[in-house]
């Protein structure tokens, strides 16, 4: 596709920065505030086409085939192949070709799978636009924006379309994906700017692929898809390539480990049989099983398998895996740093208490109401006197309402709230005291808006108020104090005293020990022209009458508290960041059972104190960290970091992408995050659920587990094929088992329920024991224990069977089926052994993994066929055994299972008089 291919309308484009925001919308027909009908949005949108940027050619399914054969396991069966060849052993080397070819398909078709149900998984998360149709706003999917479309944006959403803006306030805009540039630029909608500018000078215009760092604006589309600007250079654009998992780096140099061993143990053999005046031809011959034998076929598709299985898995639960090396991450967290608000709590605020000053006292209300619908009633004091809501109460909640941007959606059966949640609660309690949010702007235009941001916790809007002008302020308790020049006693101003304020500061800590979360509310009137943004220069945030405090209350989430319980058995610990206060922040704690002490909670002024080195010796102790600013998240991740931990974090807002970036895995919230956070995040929680984030840990473990059982399932299984081959050859024996027996072997007999691990379900113990650490090798004492133990036992039954029946004047053939068919058993019923590292398969239950079983029964199956039916056993070079034979082989091959078995049990009991032992010498 050529860069050039776009549009025509993108062709013939006006220099839309240089026209006034009126002539933009005279020229796409379209009333600004209105904005399109839906009619003609849907026509424009069949003329046009959907706002897509041209797709760009994803991997060719040849490239991803080829890829299959990029292997240094392939390129040793490929020289085995080779050898066999030459050897004159070409059905050997028939064979081992066919099975490079199968090989390659089955991980072809398992990688293509996993591609696809990645990228479906993509489209979950596609992105949305604020837009007026109609003198409504609608929530649309961005890809149905059209020309003329007039959208609306705040701090944190991706810009979805090139838009020409026609208002800002303090807006500023990351524009790297375009420019380079990775400092936030300012952007206004009135500018005076020559047609040819720069597009980094282009200040009345956003582009699409670019984000909205911060503040408010509206915008008419002037181009989609591949109109737009990052359309045209779209095509330039590398796709980032998918990285490899932690675990597949590891596993590949694993490989590499593997290979060098195996080459080694194959010259070794090679030698020493050349040495006991082997023949070369044989011992060529030899080398070829050898290597066959050491190499575990299934070991890449198993990975991939495991993973793409656990992401849908997630996906299905509410956790969208973005990056497929978090899911292993996950499985080793040790430490979750999460967000207070929407996330522990349900994040539905409702009013309920308000505080206002009467002479020498504050009157403290409380409101009884639900959610964003008008409170029902208000009262006072421990006997629920009712209270008629007075002056001060609606001087209150009208400053409060007035210093809001949300909307509550039309008055229809059910309220809505377009923008923040707790405003919304806000406006519905003005309700009560007859002040109606829905003409407010009408009533009295906006003049300036200083919007909220998490740093300054506050935010002001100036409005007209008769002749005159009025700023309306709501914001953190001690953000307003400190900019309080005035207070409203009785409905009288009056200048500020230290025992007003002591009054007020009392009241917010009673509300806030009971969970919950206050505001300040202020107001200041000046002459029209006076404050920034009105024609003055005047602060609308300084010299401040105080109001009073509003209490919302933002229950807990029922599933929190079980959430943050199973994290402490699971070694997990649960922090908790927040920019609410630390008496609020704390009482939530509390009640979910994530801290119990003052001692515990930090302030983030403390926080700034503290240096690096401070932060990390301190941060074990601590579980709280209120009035936290956005910044100070990356500093607490480095802290636990620099410990040790693997630490994942939550986050929602443009100001917690670099702590969710900085974090071992980010994660983003799916309804409340902006798209800033969700785009620096490895996984997105579509429910905002604490309890989502759990169970994806747990998933993560039973992942990692599932990878780590079927390594230690293959490889135990090519060891114990090594030792027979090596250890037979050099005891002068004939070749125990023929290439042709190992490929089978390896594939049919040990591929086919290494899959079938990969989706074993969780151990019952998933999440009661501690993290594994995200550095610990994969193969650590006890796996490498375990893998030798179980290549001894089988190595050590399949020898003494060929040894016997040839000791018992068998023919090499017979000898070689029966070595044979109880490697096949062996492997078969050493698949339900690593399960578990300690439960035995009665306990694990058979049946809890139905397709290990299948997959099992049919190997069996298959192997019965071997046996009985003479062309197919000859295929394999083998001859048909006998039924009592049969028998034989079967208890025989149960032999390792059986004693690997036996040894969980002794383990188990030496554990327990262990542990026993132990609370005897501590009593
Ligand atoms: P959490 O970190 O638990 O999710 P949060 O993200 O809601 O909390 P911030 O949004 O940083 O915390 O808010 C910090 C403080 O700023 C709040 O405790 C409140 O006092 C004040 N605040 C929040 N939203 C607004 C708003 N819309 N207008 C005025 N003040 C606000």
């Amino acid at each position: 596709m050529a860069a050039r291919s776009s549009s025509p309308a993108a062709v013939a484009a006006p220099a839309w920065h240089a026209l006034s925001p009126d002539a933009v919308a005279q020229r796409l027909a379209v009333d600004p505030r209105v904005g399109l009908s839906v009619e003609e949005a849907q026509a424009r949108l069949r003329l046009h086409g959907p706002n897509r940027l041209p797709e760009l050619p994803g991997r060719s399914a040849w490239a991803m085939f080829l890829a299959q054969f990029a292997s240094l396991l392939v390129a040793v069966l490929a020289v085995a192949a080779v050898l066999a060849w030459v050897t004159g052993e070409f059905a050997d080397a028939v064979a081992i070709a066919a099975i490079l070819l199968l090989n390659a398909v089955l991980g072809f078709v398992q990688e293509r799978g996993a591609a696809q149900a990645l990228a479906s998984l993509q489209r979950l998360s596609a992105p949305t636009a604020r837009v007026r149709r109609a003198l409504a706003v609608e929530v649309v999917p961005a890809a149905e924006l059209v020309v003329g479309d007039v959208v609306e944006l705040s701090a944190g959403d991706a810009v979805p379309a090139d838009l020409r803006l026609l208002s800002a306030s303090a807006l500023r805009a990351v524009e790297a994906a375009l420019t380079g540039e990775p400092e936030p630029v300012s952007k206004t909608a009135s500018a005076d700017l020559p047609g040819g500018a720069d597009l980094a000078e282009r200040v009345t215009l956003l582009y699409q692929g670019t984000s909205v760092a911060a503040g408010e604006a509206v915008g008419i589309v002037v181009a989609t898809g591949a109109g737009t600007e990052l359309g045209r250079i779209a095509t330039l654009v590398e796709r980032e390539p998918e990285q490899a998992t932690p675990l597949q780096v590891r596993l590949e140099s694993f490989g590499r480990w593997l290979i060098v061993g195996a080459a080694a143990a194959v010259a070794l053999v090679f030698l020493l049989g050349l040495l006991r005046g082997h023949p070369l031809d044989a011992m060529l011959r030899t080398s070829v099983s050898l290597a066959v034998a050491a190499v575990p076929e299934g070991l890449p598709a198993v990975v991939t398998v495991a993973l793409a299985l656990g992401v849908a898995r997630m996906a299905r639960r509410g956790a969208l895996v973005r990056r497929l090396a978090a899911v292993e991450t996950l499985g080793s967290t040790s430490v979750i740093c999460t967000d207070k608000t929407g996330t522990l709590t349900v994040g539905t605020m409702r009013v309920c208490a308000l505080v206002t000053l009467e002479d020498g006292e504050v009157d403290e209300v409380e409101v009884e109401g639900a959610g964003v619908e008008k409170p029902r009633a208000f009262h006072r004091g421990a006997d629920l006197e009712p209270v008629a809501p007075h002056a001060a109460h609606e001087a209150l909640l009208h400053a409060a309402a007035g210093a809001s941007t949300a909307r509550l959606a039309p008055p229809g059966a059910a309220v809505q709230v377009l923008g923040d949640p707790m405003e919304g609660a806000l406006l519905a309690a003005a309700l009560a005291v007859g002040v109606d949010s829905e003409g407010l702007d009408a009533r009295e235009p906006v003049l300036a808006l200083v919007p909220f941001d998490a740093e300054r916790k506050r935010m002001a809007v100036v409005r007209v108020l008769g002749a005159a002008a009025r700023s309306h302020v709501k914001g953190a308790p001690e953000a307003l104090f400190a900019r309080a020049a005035r207070v409203l006693v009785d409905g009288v101003e009056r200048p500020v005293t230290p025992e007003d304020l002591a009054r007020l500061e009392a009241a917010n800590l009673r509300q806030a020990a009971l969970g919950r979360r206050l505001l300040a509310v202020a107001r200041a009137d000046a002459p029209r022209g006076t404050f920034a943004g009105d024609g003055g220069t005047r602060d609308p945030e300084q010299a401040l009458t105080l109001l009073g405090l509003v209490a919302f209350v933002d229950p807990p989430r029922p599933a929190a508290a079980a959430a943050i319980a199973a994290c402490r058995r699971a070694g997990i610990t649960v922090v908790m960041i927040t920019g609410d206060q630390p008496a609020t922040a704390l009482a939530v704690a509390r009640d979910l059972g994530l801290a119990e002490a003052q001692a515990q909670v930090a302030h983030g002024r403390d926080v700034e104190s503290w240096d690096d080195a401070v932060l990390a010796e301190r941060a074990p102790a601590l579980r709280v960290y209120a009035r936290t600013s956005p910044e100070q998240k990356l500093r607490i991740v480095r802290a636990w970091q620099a410990g040790g931990a693997t630490v994942a974090m939550t986050g929602d807002g443009v100001n917690d992408a670099p702590a969710l970036k900085g974090a071992d895995i980010g994660v983003a919230m799916g309804l409340s995050g902006t798209d800033v956070a969700k785009d620096a995040s490895a996984m997105v929680l579509l429910d905002d659920e604490f309890a989502t984030l759990v169970a994806a840990v747990a998933e993560g473990r039973r992942i990692c587990d599932n990878v780590r059982k079927c390594l230690l399932y293959l490889l135990s299984g090519n060891a114990g094929e090594v030792l027979v081959m090596a250890v037979g050859v050099l005891a002068g024996l004939p070749l125990p088992l023929l290439p042709l027996q190992l490929l089978w072997i390896n594939l049919v007999t040990d591929g086919l329920p290494a899959l079938a691990l990969a989706a074993d379900p969780a151990d019952a113990d998933v999440l009661a024991r501690p993290p594994r650490r995200s550095d610990q090798p994969l193969a650590d004492r006890a796996f490498l224990g375990v893998l030798s133990a179980s290549a001894l036992l089988t190595a050590g039954v399949t020898l003494g069977v060929y040894t016997v029946a040839l000791a018992g004047g068998e023919d090499v053939a017979v000898a070689r089926s029966l070595a044979f068919s109880t490697l096949v058993v062996e492997e078969l019923m050493r698949a339900f052994v690593f399960r578990s590292r300690t439960r035995i398969v009665w306990e694990v239950g058979l049946f809890s993994n139905a397709r290990l079983l299948f997959v099992v029964l049919l190997s069996f199956g298959l192997q019965l066929l071997v046996q009985h039916v003479e062309p197919i056993a000859r295929l394999l070079g083998a001859v048909p055994l006998s039924w009592p034979q049969t028998v034989l082989v079967g208890l025989l091959g149960a032999v390792p299972a059986t004693i690997l078995e036996l040894t969980k049990l002794l383990r188990r009991r030496l554990a327990r008089r262990g542990a026993g032992g132990a609370e005897v010498t501590q009593d």
